[in-house]
């Protein structure tokens, strides 16, 4: 078997924050730069700006381009090679839309009505209803993974049926449609469990959501980090200094157990139960840890921040490969399905 690939998104929502570097991009990062025994990659990754997906819960379109930007920016900061990896938009590959569309008619609205994270979704956002598209999303998904023929779906356990659900269509197509020379088009992607570890917002709520303004972000300054973690929730039954503290209810101490040495972690988890250690300073040490993990992340930020022509380049180069990629699985599936002429001779021949 050849090398593997990985495709992975994100919807736009500009900067990033903590809760995206602990629960995607680390994950991300490590995937991109990890080497088989024999010093190769284990595996290729493709990374996508899913703006497309945007408009399944928001019509509102005045800040995409702008929010991409800044969460690419994000991506390098935190060490998305663009050398290693396509960077692209869904919107700018328009084979994305074609796929999708011919996917659409392979699967029933029953089957997508029955997804368990769209109910969850529908109840959390509280919709009265569903727009087609919406209903529509893991649909759109399937083709996002299967344009680029991504074997592998990092996925927490929360998107297992959605992979479900990309390699049902995978099959569906494949019996339908057989290529007169590849037999199958697609290979069913495996889901890849993997343990995001995702943080609580400051606020102690479950998880760091922008909307809920409880986030830090990936380009805050150590100044803004340790002015946030002054609001952050601790535990209410610690009010003195002295009083005995139980850090595994405290929202800082979340942070402390990701972001600060086991050493430290140990001493302070002991200082807290006894009292002798308080709350300001508690936090004050926690800024300091998470300040300094950002630290590499806000030079590189800096420095793409002030070359965004770089920036767009390193996007136009990214959708350059992956349209080509995206071009070549469409050329097979045109020519399966016997829609329109597809020369035989350009069947997946052109290099990417
Ligand atoms: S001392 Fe630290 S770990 Fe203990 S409750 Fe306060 S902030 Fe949380």
């Amino acid at each position: 078997m050849g090398i593997q690939r990985i495709l992975s998104g994100m919807r736009p929502t500009g900067k990033l924050h903590l809760g995206h570097y602990t629960g995607a991009l680390e994950n991300w990062v490590e995937q991109q730069n990890l080497l088989n025994e024999g010093g190769a990659r284990a595996y290729e990754t493709c990374f996508l700006i899913a703006d497309y997906h945007n408009l399944t819960t928001s019509l509102e379109t005045g800040e995409i381009y702008t929010h991409s930007l800044d969460m690419l920016i994000d991506w390098l900061a935190a060490g998305i090679d663009p050398e290693k990896s396509p960077l692209f938009r869904q919107s700018q590959v328009k084979e994305h839309a074609e796929l999708f569309l011919i996917f659409s008619m392979l699967i029933t609205s029953s089957r997508l009505e029955r997804n368990p994270t769209l109910k969850e979704q529908v109840r959390d956002l509280n919709m009265e209803s569903l727009t087609y598209g919406h209903l529509g999303y893991p649909v759109l998904q399937s083709a996002d993974i299967l344009l680029y023929k991504a074997n592998v779906v990092p996925v927490g356990e929360d998107q297992i049926p959605h992979v479900e659900i990309t390699r049902e269509i995978a099959r569906k197509f494949n019996n339908q449609y057989p290529h007169p020379i590849l037999g199958e088009v697609f290979a069913e992607p495996a889901p890849k469990v993997t343990k995001f570890s995702r943080l609580v917002g400051l606020d102690g709520k479950a998880k760091m959501s922008k909307s809920l303004g409880n986030t830090i972000l990936l380009s805050d300054s150590p100044e803004d980090i340790l002015k946030k973690m002054r609001i952050a929730v601790t535990d209410t039954l610690k009010i003195r200094k002295n009083d005995p503290g139980h850090p595994e209810v405290c929202t800082v101490f979340s942070y402390h157990a990701k972001f600060t040495s086991p050493e430290q972690l140990s001493s302070l988890t002991e200082d807290c139960r006894a009292g002798h250690l308080g709350c300001v300073e508690c936090k004050k040490l926690c800024a300091t840890n998470i300040a300094m993990e950002l630290a590499p992340l806000l030079e590189r930020r800096r420095f793409y921040e002030v070359r965004l022509d770089m920036v767009t380049e390193i996007l136009l180069e990214g959708e350059k490969k992956a349209k080509c990629i995206a071009s070549n699985t469409m050329e097979q599936v045109r020519t399966a399905m016997k829609l329109g002429q597809s020369p035989l001779t350009h069947l997946g021949a052109s290099p990417c």
